[in-house]
């Protein structure tokens, strides 16, 4: 499906899964916002390959944890590229620590990022998506916000709000056209999963009905699917991309 003019904005595109996601929205025809924090050299290597491929692309820096750095974020990129119709709300950070060693600034780090964050972004985004009554946000939750993780309380606890975050606030924008999803992956292939070492990885694939780790492709096409016209009638749900781990 292809569109024109629609503007979709990609956080943590320089990370694994959300480089894949802007790589797919670009195919589907968004003129992407390529969001990083600190990883500069892996969003201007993306943007470059977007760019060759013919794509319309720019990059855009903030730590989403902090309101005034989106806000402002979001400001320029409605001036400069245009209004938002798309959010794929990615970035986040994973943890593993047992429950008692979680310190507060962990916890505080962990909330901040994969749940403020994403309250962050949708807020900043929603006049724009309310003023034109149609808009799509795509929460990346994660299949531990729906099961729990031993070792990942505050990990889980922060995708379990984003889930509840997700339903709450599609209902509420419904009536203004606008579809609010999550994602939930299973276990990616990712610098996120670089912690573990070949042996916890196979035991992780053990587990998985489908014997091995996601790619990110994988979850860009439930991504590109969820933000697409042939899921006009789909809000307030968790699609898990997880190889059946959550069954
Ligand atoms: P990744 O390769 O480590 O990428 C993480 C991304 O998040 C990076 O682009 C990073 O940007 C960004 N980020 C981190 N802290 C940030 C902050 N304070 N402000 C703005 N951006 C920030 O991880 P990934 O595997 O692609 O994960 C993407 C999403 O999928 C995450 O929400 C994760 O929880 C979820 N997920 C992943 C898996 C998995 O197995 N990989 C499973 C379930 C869910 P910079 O590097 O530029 O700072």
């Amino acid at each position: 499906m292809i569109y024109n003019n629609r503007i979709a904005i990609v956080t943590g595109a320089s990370g694994g899964i959300g480089g894949a996601v802007a790589r797919k929205l670009c195919e589907d025809g968004f003129d992407t916002v390529l969001h990083y924090n600190s990883s500069e050299d892996s969003v201007r290597t993306l943007e470059n390959e977007l760019k060759q491929k013919g794509y319309r692309v720019m990059t855009a820096k903030a730590d989403v944890s902090k309101s005034s750095e989106v806000n402002d974020m979001i400001e320029y990129i409605a001036k400069n590229f245009g209004s938002p119709y798309l959010l794929v709300n990615n970035a986040g950070i994973a943890q593993q620590k047992l429950f008692t060693f979680i310190t507060d600034e962990d916890w505080n780090k962990m909330i901040g990022v994969n749940l403020t964050g994403v309250f962050n972004m949708s807020r900043a985004v929603m006049p724009f998506m309310v003023h034109r009554k149609q808009g799509v946000i795509i929460n990346i939750a994660s299949m531990w916000g729906e099961v729990g993780a031993s070792c990942e309380v505050h990990y889980s606890a922060s995708k379990s709000g984003v889930i509840g975050m997700t339903k709450a606030l599609a209902k509420e924008v419904a009536p203004s056209g606008i579809r609010v999803n999550c994602v939930s992956p299973g276990a990616v292939d990712t610098e996120m999963m670089s912690s573990f070492s070949a042996e916890d990885i196979a035991a992780l694939c053990e587990e998985i009905p489908l014997g091995r780790l996601g790619k990110p492709e994988e979850v860009a096409y439930a991504v590109s699917f969820l933000a697409s016209d042939r899921a006009s009638y789909i809000t307030g749900q968790t699609l898990s991309v997880c190889g059946g781990m959550t069954i």
